[in-house]
């Protein structure tokens, strides 16, 4: 490998003279020598060789003079000076010497420094943002119309985390605010964004990476105790002397369905902006724990007491080795080098997978050759139903059939786009006694506990819910529910479902199940997943030892075509069975995914060979964006007629409709009726019987 010159462009602490009019935290942003140490470390461990530049100014005399030294690539980590554009200062100028370069481009870096615009752009992305208002001047601040009630948040509209920000920036009222919007217009020189303010925990999430990005572990930050406001962002009007370690708290728990929420917003939002290689989504959340995007940072700082420092050492690695895996990132995203393949190790981690899910037309590419359709469909429907793949689904996929089964269950057709017919077809809104709990029998409820799944099917019955930030299970709902069903003693079985409630970590799951077991009258829990298809290395040895703790638990999975019936898959399975859980499959007839007779045959009989029981076939519902995958019922009856004396009894599925009272069971008519003292009755292959048969006089 020849090795490339990599520049690196970063302002020092101290590199511009400070003037009268600069704020007290100009500075505040800049890296210490000991990161630029650190970035060349990393670059000569992925054997290349660092080039130091400078600050943007001494790029722009070098490039003046001519004097730039001939560079493969750049690494800009520079702030600027001044101005809402300063972060764009050494892009452009690298971008006109024609040096590719590593980090977000000069457009994105200026829109993610402008936190109005960001919040604009990452909210039509579906991620929670603050209510906010853009206030210029005093006299705004004495009479605009206030994005929420009081305290509210006052921040220059266009500095990094850490600037302009004191105690007095969370204000209580109209003359508190106008003396923070004219503090901001004096020091900064620029207009103030005013936002609700959020007094609940607060966390940054670091992402890496293209194509996909993934985002690392989430590091909760601690919060000042007096104030509520993040003690980082105060620090830069601490004195030296204030330590606020002693007055810090670090409220609220990161459970792992937070951190896999705080992932999948942060990747949202990255992806939202433009942003590439790195950066680092701040996220605060409000009273009842809902979680708000604050800002994104393309320019996170790598000192080795910031982030990435904290992040290294969770992981147990010098700083250096992550950072040479964010360049090496970057160099592939630039066609300058080879990026290392996710191991097999690696693929076989559930939270790897959750972590590298496709939700783009550019990550399905690398796994199928998309069609126009395909790609078309993924962004017109970008907005109505989510859009994710493991990549453990995905490599099942056929690369060059749009048809293929699985292909057709998880990729957006257009044909999605022409049957607005509504969101929740079996009325179950209205069968919910408390959130989430739905009741159409008197002594079962499904209890969807959870909003989220490994991947989301085109056909799912629960569109209006999954992936939806509003029907996230609160901890606290959560609770309500459990009292709901406490309270309701004819209630003796309780379906856990979603969503997925197998995307819980144990942790979380076993807190539910325990709870569940504490309640006398509640004699089966069952968990319908689709994850022992979607993401077998989910089921897990020790997920299934603890639930081998709460029996008798049952579950419930969902395969649909022969196709996902994988040595993984069927591992998973066994796992449960060895775990004395049964295991019964609910499918969802579908055409062209499993309207054939031999289709379904291979189906069940594949799944009774992993001792899964067919148990449902569910007819598809009527909801927006599936009647493509809609078979006529007869067609349905005539499917699993056919497999009637042709296959093991307890391989064919109960053919159902599910209805707002209650499933149906839609079956050939074998029962002809009474003819005197007989019963007419047709056999499997037509031919006709009659039976005596007494009547209730008999008796
Ligand atoms: S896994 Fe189940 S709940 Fe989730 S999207 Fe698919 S069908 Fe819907």
């Amino acid at each position: 490998m020849t090795p490339l010159a990599i520049g690196l462009v970063y302002d020092l602490l101290g590199s511009y003279p400070r003037q009268p009019s600069d704020p007290p935290d100009v500075d505040a942003e800049y890296e210490p020598e000991q990161t630029v140490r650190a970035l060349e470390a990393a670059i000569r461990r992925l054997g290349h060789q660092p080039v130091r530049i400078g600050n943007p100014e001494a790029l722009l005399a070098r490039i003046g003079k001519g004097e730039l030294p001939p560079l493969d690539a750049a690494l800009n980590i520079a702030e600027g000076r001044g101005g809402r554009n300063r972060e764009a200062w050494a892009p452009v100028l690298l971008e006109m010497a024609g040096v590719p370069t590593l980090g977000s481009d000069a457009l994105t870096l200026s829109l993610t420094l402008d936190k109005a615009w960001a919040l604009t752009l990452v909210s039509d992305a579906a991620v929670p943002v603050p209510k906010r208002a853009v206030i210029g001047t005093v006299d705004g601040a004495k009479s605009a119309a206030l994005p929420s009630s009081f305290p509210l948040f006052v921040k220059p509209r266009w500095e990094g985390t850490s600037k302009g920000i004191t105690a007095a920036s969370k204000v209580a009222d109209r003359d508190a605010l106008a003396r923070a919007v004219e503090r901001i217009r004096r020091v900064y020189d620029q207009p103030a964004l005013v936002e609700e303010f959020l007094p609940g925990a607060e966390y940054t999430v670091t992402v890496v990476g293209n194509d996909p990005p993934r985002a690392l572990p989430v590091v909760q930050r601690a919060i000042d105790a007096e104030t509520g406001i993040g003690v980082h962002a105060l620090e830069a009007e601490a004195r030296p002397d204030d330590d606020r370690s002693d007055r810090s708290v670090v409220p609220g728990e990161l459970t792992p369905e937070l951190e896999a929420q705080l992932a999948d917003l942060a990747l949202r939002a990255y992806t939202a902006l433009d942003c590439v290689d790195f950066a680092r989504a701040d996220f605060k959340c409000d009273r009842d724990g809902g979680v708000r995007f604050l800002e994104m940072n393309p320019l996170p700082t790598f000192a080795p007491d910031g982030t990435f420092g904290v992040l290294a050492e969770l992981e147990g690695r010098p700083l250096e080795a992550l950072l040479a895996e964010v360049i090496a990132g970057g160099l592939q995203r630039l066609g300058l080098a080879a990026s290392p393949a996710a191991t097999d190790s690696q693929r076989r981690d559930w939270h790897w997978q959750m972590r590298n899910r496709i939700r783009s037309a550019d990550d399905l590419e690398r796994f199928v050759r998309t069609t126009a359709d395909e790609r078309a469909a993924i962004d017109a429907l970008a907005d109505r139903f989510h859009f994710v793949i493991t990549p453990y689904y995905a490599a099942l996929m056929d690369p060059d059939d749009p048809d293929c089964p699985i292909r057709r269950q998880v990729v957006p057709r257009s044909a999605e786009l022409d049957d607005p017919v509504g969101w929740d077809p079996l009325d179950e809104v209205a069968h919910s006694p408390v959130k989430n709990v739905i009741r159409v029998y008197p002594d079962r409820i499904a209890f969807c506990v959870n909003n989220e799944c490994a991947l989301y099917c085109r056909f799912c019955l629960r569109k209006r819910m999954v992936g939806e930030p509003d029907w996230t299970m609160k901890k606290r709902e959560l609770a309500t529910a459990l009292d709901w069903i406490r309270a309701t003693p004819e209630i003796r079985d309780v379906l856990l479902t979603g969503g997925d409630p197998l995307v819980f970590s144990d942790d979380r799951l076993e807190w539910l199940l325990a709870k569940l077991r504490a309640i006398p009258h509640v004699e089966i829990i069952r968990l319908g997943t689709r994850l022992p298809v979607t993401l077998p290395y989910r089921v897990t040895d020790e997920l299934c030892r603890m639930l081998e703790r709460y029996h008798p638990i049952w579950v419930n999975t969902h395969f649909n075509h022969p196709k996902e019936l994988t040595p993984e898959a069927a591992a998973a399975c066994d796992r449960l069975t060895r775990a004395g859980i049964p295991v019964g499959n609910q499918s969802v007839l579908m055409a062209g995914i499993n309207d054939r007779v031999d289709v379904m045959k291979q189906l069940c009989e594949g799944l009774v060979r992993m001792r899964v029981r067919p148990y449902y076939c569910y007819q598809a519902q009527m909801l927006e964006g599936t009647a493509h995958f809609r078979v006529p019922i007869e067609r349905g009856i005539e499917i699993f007629r056919a497999l009637r004396g042709r296959t093991s009894g307890f391989a064919i599925p109960q053919y159902v409709l599910d209805t707002p009272y209650g499933k149906v069971p839609l079956a050939h008519p074998y029962l002809r009726g009474r003819d005197g003292d007989e019963v007419v009755v047709e056999s499997y292959d037509g031919r006709i019987w009659r039976e005596p048969n007494p009547t209730d006089d008999d008796a």
